[in-house]
């Protein structure tokens, strides 16, 4: 009996997977890549040490999904952390758990995800074709037609499709998949940068870029009304705002600002203590020490990069008396404390996206095997799927296990 051919587009994480899967599971598998190497996007993951999983248990990890997240079941059920650590330990690859339940390469260094995959596919000989752009897929007498320009055209019993999404272009992730995906019946749910910095009105303040804050609550406030909530960690960058919780609250305020809504972050910088603590606590260290300028006192209250911002946006002068302070003015900076305000006026490109929401239309794809419903031996995985997860290792998982899948998928369908 031959083997069959399946033909996997796109080399990232998903790809990586779903070749090995289809090797393992019998087929004859080539990878096309477009880029000079498979897994760019792969190394730069996790700021270079690749974030691969999270401990997260399965309806928890599916909540990260949004109501997305349920399409992600089935694969899930077959291969889900349990199976992508005993992956990486089989093939010689220690991983470690971190805070926040993440799970990373223990040597901390990403490109070591990559070489155990390309040592793993090069033992099951799958061909690599790098520098290897697809520019079409058609349907051609119940097999698939693969275009590479400038190669001959490639006629596999199943095509996989894993060119990711549109986010860090320079990767080698431009969105080409979807225009072949729609080519072949697909619809493509508009694609929007996700987990991406939010632009401030009138730009951002010069004294406060590069400034993190630990610790702080902001609240997202859609046309007046609370949307969202998150706590942690926030950075301000020269062209806005980012950090862990911005990106998680960034996919609705582009969501919103796309709708034309108007969008504010509110940000509490003491959240620990509420308005009447806080307020004892201020009116406290007001009178301990009472001799010494506002600015300075200041300092027990929040980082030295804030004081002139605070000053600014509170219009009480630095020199003033800490014993001096009114009630009125002890009470404007209550506010300002507690609830800091930034108008958003947009986010930051694709460029500088972690993740692309939207996507191929999950409706028509089948959760079970990851193949389309609109094209016969079309595989679809990974970020190219209308599915978006938070940080925090959410989304390389989805690509494992939605490329495992395809791959094992896509073999044994084309088994004779
Ligand atoms: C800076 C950054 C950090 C991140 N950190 C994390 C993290 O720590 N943890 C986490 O879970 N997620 C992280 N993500 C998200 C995660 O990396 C992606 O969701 C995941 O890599 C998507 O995998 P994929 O295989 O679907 O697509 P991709 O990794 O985007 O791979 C697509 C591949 O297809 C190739 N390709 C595209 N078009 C064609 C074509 N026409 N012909 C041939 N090949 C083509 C591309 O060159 C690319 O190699 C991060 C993303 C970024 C940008």
């Amino acid at each position: 009996m031959s083997k069959r051919t399946v033909v996997v587009t796109g080399g990232g994480a998903a790809g990586l997977m779903a070749a090995g899967q289809a090797a393992e599971n019998g087929a004859r598998v080539i990878l096309l890549e477009k880029m000079k190497r498979p897994g760019r996007k792969i190394c730069i993951s996790g700021k270079g040490r690749c974030n691969i999983s999270n401990s997260a248990d399965i309806p928890d990890f599916i909540n990260h999904f949004g109501s997305n997240g349920r399409f992600l079941r089935q694969a899930f059920a077959q291969f889900f952390t349990p199976e992508l650590l005993s992956f990486f330990q089989v093939h010689g690859l220690p991983v470690t758990l971190e805070r926040g339940g993440r799970y990373f390469p223990a040597s901390g260094k990403a490109p070591d995800i990559l070489k155990t995959f390309l040592r793993w596919l090069g033992t099951l000989n799958v061909d690599i074709r790098n520098n290897s752009a697809v520019k079409n897929i058609s349907a051609d007498s119940g097999k698939l037609r693969i275009h590479v320009s400038g190669q001959k055209d490639t006629i596999c019993d199943a095509a996989i499709l894993t060119t990711g999404g549109a986010s860090y272009p320079a990767t080698g992730s431009t969105g080409d998949g979807y225009r072949f995906a729609e080519s072949l019946g697909h619809t493509v749910i508009p694609v929007r940068p996700a987990l991406v910095p939010l632009e401030v009105q009138g730009g951002l303040h010069p004294d406060l870029a590069g400034l993190e804050v630990r610790n702080a609550e902001v609240r997202l406030i859609v046309n007046g009304r609370q949307e969202g909530k998150q706590f942690g960690e926030l950075h301000f960058i020269k062209t806005g705002i980012s950090g862990p919780i911005i990106l998680t609250l960034s996919g609705l305020a582009v969501d919103s600002l796309q709708a034309g809504k108007e969008v504010h972050l509110s940000i509490d910088l003491k959240p620990a203590l509420d308005r009447k603590k806080l307020d004892k606590r201020l009116i406290r260290d007001f009178q301990k020490r009472h001799k010494e300028i506002f600015s300075q006192v200041l300092r027990g209250l929040l980082p030295a990069q804030l004081i002139p911002f605070c000053l600014e946006q509170t219009g009480i002068a630095g020199e003033t008396e800490a014993g001096q302070i009114s009630k009125k003015q002890r009470k404007q900076l209550l506010n300002w404390l507690k609830g800091l305000q930034f108008t958003i006026s947009g986010h930051r490109p694709f460029s500088e996206a972690i993740i692309t929401a939207g996507g191929i239309n999950l409706k028509e794809v089948n959760p079970r095997t990851m193949e389309s419903k609109k094209q016969p031996g079309l595989y679809l995985a990974g970020e190219i799927l209308d599915l978006n997860g938070d940080t925090g290792g959410y989304n390389l998982q989805a690509a494992f296990s939605t490329g495992w899948l395809a791959g094992r998928s896509a073999a044994r369908s084309t088994k004779k």
